[in-house]
């Protein structure tokens, strides 16, 4: 913005107004989508010198700037810069390569999202780079992990699919103590929910795709970093040759503007319908950090500001007829993966056969329920519907 306000700003305001300069763009509340790769140079001599605003398309554009300005401006303090990547999975590859190279070891929590793992176990060790996974619930006792080479540990609160919260604070300080990275997977409580610096990360990664998008039409991600991290993530983007199509990147700066009050729906609805299932006589647990009974939630409230939409539930042992004639069963809730935009789904999922540091046994069917923007009664009457279609196959 260009008027700047007398008073402090909250994190919802600043949805509102980060990375905004209107005069920029003849007054216009938005920028421009610049389609853009070669920028022209007025004389040989500027050409030469590569003197000009912009230099390459693939460099940066108005559109990218504001972007990446918006998103800095809302991680707030210790944030110096983002990398904006053309996934969420691109932004975690991104900065792990960022963080450590041949010879180097780094700890993964064995409650990643999945694809981070496939990553780590593949490239990585092709690369000469060694994983170590370990307890999501590891806290301070991190430390004990550590080698002379360890050069990074991922964290990612609440855990994929399984919820699991991690003490980032007890984790990043040990970690710093031994001059070691901490990169997290920050997509479950995005920027709003979770101030990343002020807990002690240094790479905090989104999967833009999910909320930030809001709307399941764009795939984006983005990292952002402190001071330490940021010149070799910008390094690693650039001569990957990394970068977003401008209407992904104009979409994401679209659903920026309405997160707040967009999560604060998902937070209370989701909240809601992780109640109802909660008192439901198939359900055996909820996996819920704001839920009062979750092992998660004293950290949970003392970290966090808020929830998203996502959570998971254990239903007590049934067959799988059972559960599938449960899903086909419900109609407001599409079957499929990714979330984090306007409408609710729901996933079957599985952590047991790929979990290697800890023991995944939920005592019955597990699913994960993305809870969308509908009116959460009519949500909850659909998995009513559900429930009488789970008991008539029992
Ligand atoms: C979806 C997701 C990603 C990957 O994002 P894409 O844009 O689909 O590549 C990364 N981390 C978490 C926690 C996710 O849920």
């Amino acid at each position: 913005m260009a008027k700047k306000p007398k008073t402090p700003i909250k994190p919802e305001t600043r949805l509102v107004t980060a990375g905004r300069d209107s005069q920029a763009y003849h007054g216009f509340v938005n920028p421009p989508v610049y389609h853009a790769s070669t920028v022209l140079y007025p004389t040989a001599e500027d050409q030469v010198a590569h003197r000009s605003r912009y230099q390459y398309g693939r460099r940066g554009t108005p559109t990218s700037e504001a972007l990446e300005n918006a998103l800095a401006e809302l991680e707030g303090e210790g944030c110096a810069g983002v990398a904006l990547l053309p996934s969420g999975l691109a932004a975690i590859s991104t900065a792990l390569l960022a963080a450590a190279g041949a010879g180097d070891h780094i700890l993964v929590t064995d409650s990643v999202y999945r694809p981070t793992r496939t990553f780590c176990d593949g490239v990585f060790k092709r690369l000469g780079v060694e994983t170590t996974y370990y307890d999501p619930l590891i806290g301070a006792d991190i430390a004990k992990l550590f080698r002379p080479n360890t050069r990074a540990v991922f964290v990612e609160a609440p855990g994929s699919q399984s919820f699991e919260m991690q003490d980032i604070p007890a984790i990043a300080k040990a970690a710093h103590d031994k001059g070691v990275l901490v990169l997290m997977d920050n997509t479950w409580a995005s920027s709003l929910y979770f101030r990343a610096f002020a807990k002690g990360v240094d790479l905090s990664i989104q999967a833009g795709t999910k909320y930030i998008g809001g709307h399941s039409d764009i795939m984006f991600g983005c990292v952002s970093a402190n001071v330490k991290t940021l010149p070799t993530l910008k390094n690693t983007v650039y001569t990957m040759g990394l970068c977003v199509g401008p209407d992904d990147m104009y979409l994401a700066l679209h659903g920026l503007r309405t997160l707040g009050v967009r999560l604060a729906r998902h937070y209370e609805s989701g909240l809601r319908v992780a109640r109802w299932l909660a008192q439901r006589p198939e359900v055996l647990r909820v996996l819920h950090p704001a839920l009062e009974s979750d092992p998660g939630h004293a950290i949970w409230k003392r970290d966090f500001t808020g929830a998203c939409g996502l959570f998971s539930i254990v239903l007590k042992p049934c067959s799988q007829s059972a559960v599938y004639a449960f899903m086909n069963e419900l109609a407001l809730f599409g079957m499929g993966f990714s979330w984090g935009g306007f409408e609710s789904l729901v996933i079957l999922f599985d952590c047991a056969e790929y979990r290697t540091a800890t023991k995944w046994a939920p005592g019955g069917p597990t699913l994960r329920f993305h809870i969308g923007l509908e009116d959460a009664d009519d949500l909850i009457a659909d998995l009513e519907a559900g429930f009488a279609a789970l008991a008539a196959v029992k």
